[in-house]
């Protein structure tokens, strides 16, 4: 038995990334199926944690049952916005306005919270592929008056069948060159408020659980910051190169999935 799958099997609870891990764009990653199947197999509890704010939570859920072929129930996934809209409420926000997706306003709308572009509270950066000028003239002219702003997830791009995208970390740099403003909170990973959320909806320590991913600045920061093992996979973002000056260091590092069942 190797050193990751026997990570793997003292954990009570895995959690998984999804772009970059378990598949690209439509596409399985090498391993991605065979591991989910080990996971049930050994009865091991797992969850699929995701920055990826453009879908709803209900689009995630039958994305990954079609490229895993394998049905996931709600407390399988957890998305960022989730995550935002949490902190919404412990702040008692009620309006906002969002850069997101129509797919991303509906989740906040079906939580009990207003989309109202011409009085938020707060001004929200989520990964918006519908994203216009006049989108980006409203909400640097709210943050400018005074309108706090949260960053759903920080992601710089997100990789694709085709190649990579800018997300919402792209459009947040926009944001803070604009209006010289930083965000009152980020809510997806490496945050926290994210972590915690899932970990209290599960009801599991962070000792454990361990987090396997792809991407050293969400994936394994989260994975430091908290004291949990983690395990890189280097079928995303990350090359073997980049670990060397990175201030975040995974326990374990596997080339794909395949690798941590051999
Ligand atoms: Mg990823």
């Amino acid at each position: 038995m190797n050193e990751a799958i026997r990570l793997v099997l003292s954990k009570e609870l895995i959690i998984l990334d999804g772009d970059g891990t378990l598949y690209i764009g439509s596409k399985p990653l090498p391993g991605a199926r065979e591991f989910i199947r080990f996971l049930d197999e050994h009865g091991k509890r797992f969850v699929v944690m995701t920055n990826n704010s453009s879908f709803s939570k209900e689009h995630h859920i039958r994305r990954l049952s079609r490229i895993l072929r394998r049905r996931f129930s709600l407390n399988e996934v957890l998305v960022s916005t989730e995550a935002a809209i949490e902190y919404l409420r412990e702040l008692g926000v009620r309006r906002v306005y969002a850069l997101g997706t129509p797919e991303f306003i509906q989740d906040l709308i079906r939580s009990g919270i207003t989309h109202d572009p011409g009085n938020p509270e707060v001004v929200l950066i989520a990964f918006d592929k519908t994203l216009t000028y006049g989108k980006l003239v409203r909400a640097v002219r709210h943050i400018m008056s005074g309108v706090p702003y949260i960053v759903v997830n920080p992601d710089v791009l997100c990789p694709t069948d085709r190649g990579y995208i800018p997300d919402a970390g792209s459009i947040w740099a926009l944001i803070r060159a604009a209006t010289g403003k930083e965000p009152v909170a980020v809510t997806g990973k490496p945050s926290s408020l994210f972590l915690n959320y899932m970990l209290r909806k599960l009801n599991v320590k962070p000792s454990d659980s361990v987090i396997i991913g792809d991407r050293l600045y969400t994936d394994i920061a989260m994975a430091n910051e908290n004291d949990i093992d983690s395990i890189l996979v280097l079928t995303g973002e990350t090359r073997a190169e980049d670990l060397v000056n990175s201030r975040y260091k995974p326990t374990l590092v596997v080339n794909t999935l395949i690798d941590i069942l051999k």
